[in-house]
């Protein structure tokens, strides 16, 4: 790729491609958005780094704006450069205030790449040798699709949340420093929990003394419409949240926010060379500057629910449909072969074809069976129609079993 333009990438040969995957769950309001890009030009020219030895005005003004802007009490922010160390960050913050250990993490969950980062994550392929930190224990995830308890909502009664009672009470102390998930799980693909389950999972979590962390590296800022973060959809207010990606449109940023009490419980040295540093702050003070001025949150919400109908529609069509999920913008199309077979030679099938009509789009799930579609917050309802024409003629052309040049 050369070039970025709002909602088009475009490759060595000057073609044109629309862009629904945004450098995975990234670019959030537009390749080289011209407003974001104006704060990032002129903050390079005005302060580049200090490092988080010295507060710059761009640190402050947005801890101010992050905490005016994120639920309940959470208010200090620490800012980094990545996902990785976002939560990172989190989970030393929850065992440091706690002074316990063990942490509850959720199967099909991805967190990073570092250490303590992969042996939070559940899927093999994502971890380089064996799990390194101990005191993790996976709880089974809300995966309705593929109920781990072969049961269905609402009759399940929400036993995959009620079963972390029963995690925390066989395989830890009963200390667990923390419960660490996302509202959406964005690498597994997309999976969407039902209603009822984040309230329970965050009433055992507390029960247990544990900080409930959410992980909105793929589902804040808007992205999952209605609210700015993912966990407001389900009523729960987390003790510290993280974030990353479409926070800054591109520029490097990691974000841990917590309450002041959690915050204070940290007295230790840290620092972070690059963290905070004045043009990421920029850049992000410019996304959320968009996000709210051109109501993205509200445009995420509309033509979510349009990308969503066209979706469920070709659900009804092609039988290698085999679910759609999601929120807002944030929509999963899991593919499969009879009986719910995953269907990973399809999905990238599928991803050919479209990638050849000049659609991008995003691949996840345990199985690599789930197309991810997160266009930018600011595409139109044409936008979308133009997508769905793309993604019901590539479906056609895998269906009828045409080879793909
Ligand atoms: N948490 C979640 C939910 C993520 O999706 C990711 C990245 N895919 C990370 C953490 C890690 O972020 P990074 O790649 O910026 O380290």
């Amino acid at each position: 790729m050369v070039r970025g333009d709002g909602k088009y990438l475009y490759d060595s040969e000057n073609r044109a491609y629309l862009d629904f995957f945004g450098g995975i769950l990234t670019v959030s309001v537009g390749h080289c958005n011209e407003k974001v890009n104006k704060r990032i030009h002129e903050q390079v020219d005005t302060l580049q780094h200090v490092s988080t030895l010295y507060p710059t005005i761009p640190m402050v003004e947005l801890a101010e704006k992050l905490a005016a802007l994120t639920p309940g009490r959470l208010q200090k922010s620490f800012f980094t450069n990545s996902g990785t160390e976002a939560d990172e960050t989190a989970v030393l913050l929850a065992q440091v205030y706690t002074g316990r250990r063990e942490v509850i993490a959720f199967r099909h969950a991805y967190h990073g790449r570092s250490q303590l980062a992969m042996s939070l994550t559940a899927h093999a392929p994502w971890r380089s040798g064996p799990t390194a930190i101990p005191g993790i224990k996976h709880a089974h995830n809300a995966y309705c699709y593929r109920c781990p308890f072969g049961m269905t909502y609402p009759n399940c009664d929400l036993r995959c949340a009620k079963d972390v009672e029963e995690l925390i009470q066989t395989t830890t102390s009963g200390q667990i420093a923390a419960v660490i998930a996302e509202p959406i799980q964005g690498v597994g693909g997309f999976i969407t929990p039902p209603p009822g389950y984040f309230q329970e999972l965050h009433r055992i979590t507390k029960e247990y003394g544990g900080l409930f962390i959410s992980d909105e590296v793929q589902t804040g800022w808007g992205r999952t419409g209605k609210y700015m973060f993912g966990i407001q959809h389900w009523g729960v207010e987390p003790d510290v949240m993280t974030s990353a990606k479409g926070m800054a449109n591109g520029t490097p940023i990691g974000w841990t926010i917590t309450t002041p009490e959690v915050a204070e419980a940290f007295t230790g040295l840290t620092i972070s060379t690059f963290g905070g540093n004045p043009v990421s702050m920029s850049a992000a003070m410019g996304t959320l500057e968009v996000i709210e001025e051109e109501s993205l949150i509200d445009n995420a919400e509309k033509v979510g629910t349009q990308l969503m109908g066209g979706l469920e529609e070709l659900k009804q069509t092609y039988s290698m449909v085999g679910d759609v999920r999601g929120k807002g913008l944030m929509i999963g199309v899991e593919f499969v072969h009879e009986n719910k077979r995953p269907a990973p030679d399809l999905t990238l099938a599928f991803m050919e074809a479209t990638k050849k009509r000049g659609l991008l789009l995003g691949k996840g799930g345990l199985y690599g069976n789930v197309i991810r579609v997160v266009p930018g917050l600011n595409i139109t309802s044409a936008d979308a129609a133009e997508a769905l024409k793309i993604m019901q003629e590539s479906l056609t052309e895998i269906s009828a079993g045409v080879s793909l040049a």
